[in-house]
């Protein structure tokens, strides 16, 4: 069984378990369940986004033309400079991450380091952010990079105000469908990976989505025949595209949910509140 003690970079959704000390999970738990960008939103058809984080190169090569024969696009979360230092599966080249957007997936922004955003100071976080941005749009200047997606799915309520104001949407990993009062600071997320989702799970999901009429959003890794332990066999991911799309829900990237949830949105004023 692979490491999944959160020590890995790219261990998204399960830093710090064990000895991770009280400040930090209390942190982590505030920036989860205080909602401070909520919005009621109630969409037209069931939505399910599938999203990569970091973006490792098979999620380019293996990942993306799954969703492309299905005919739909997916949202890809990058760290522009995730490669320093890094030995695990290839990450994504420039081109490859050009090609994706140029074929009409999302590319989203992950930070430019792939640091816990809770670690580093607001003027480090927006630098960091700009960096990003700068990367990006030096590939293609309408690369804009209009939703987040944080780091090892972690956060704190400071940078998740300060990211909120950034970006249309910030996505965490607490699973659930986006439906009803949602946080567009801290999306809602369901684990695609092999180790942690089965068939079975998937299919409850979105029929959950489906029922309620929400937004779910996978997100995963790599997509290999050996998948990482954060990452799907294609069966799996193609197993999920299609169930989707079997269920009736309209399978969109995050930036095209977020406009038609923008367009269905009721007057609410936002506010803060505690679920
Ligand atoms: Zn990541």
């Amino acid at each position: 069984m692979p490491d999944r003690s959160g020590t890995h970079p790219l261990l998204d959704g399960r830093a710090g378990p064990g000895g991770e000390p009280l400040r930090l999970r209390l942190r982590r738990a505030a920036a989860r369940l205080v909602r401070t960008r909520t919005q009621v939103v109630r969409f037209s058809e069931p939505l399910v986004s599938f999203t990569f984080d970091d973006v490792l190169e098979s999620a380019c090569t293996v990942g993306a033309p799954i969703l492309e024969e299905a005919g739909v696009r997916g949202t890809f979360y990058c760290a522009g400079n995730l490669g320093k230092g890094w030995a695990g599966p290839p990450l994504a080249s420039p081109e490859r991450t050009l090609a994706l957007h140029r074929r009409g997936h999302e590319v989203a922004c992950h930070t430019y380091s792939h640091r816990a955003v809770w670690s580093l100071s607001p003027e480090a976080l927006a630098q960091d952010i700009a960096r990003n941005r700068a990367h990006f749009t030096g590939l293609a200047p309408d690369m804009a990079l209009a939703n987040f997606a944080y780091p090892f799915n972690t956060t704190s309520l400071r940078a998740k105000r300060q990211l909120e104001r950034t970006f249309a949407t910030c996505r965490g990993g607490v699973p659930g469908v986006n439906v009803g009062r949602i946080d567009l600071g801290y999306l809602r997320a369901v684990e695609l990976a092999d180790d942690f989702t089965d068939r079975a799970a998937i299919r409850a999901w979105i029929a959950l989505a489906v029922r309620e009429r929400g937004w779910l959003i996978f997100f995963s890794h790599g997509v290999a025949q050996v998948p990482e332990p954060w990452g799907c066999h294609p069966d799996l991911l193609r197993f999920a595209v299609a169930e989707a799309r079997g269920q009736g829900a309209r399978v969109v990237p995050v930036g095209e949910a977020v406009l038609r949830a923008a367009g269905s949105v009721s007057a609410e004023p936002q506010r803060e509140s505690v679920p």
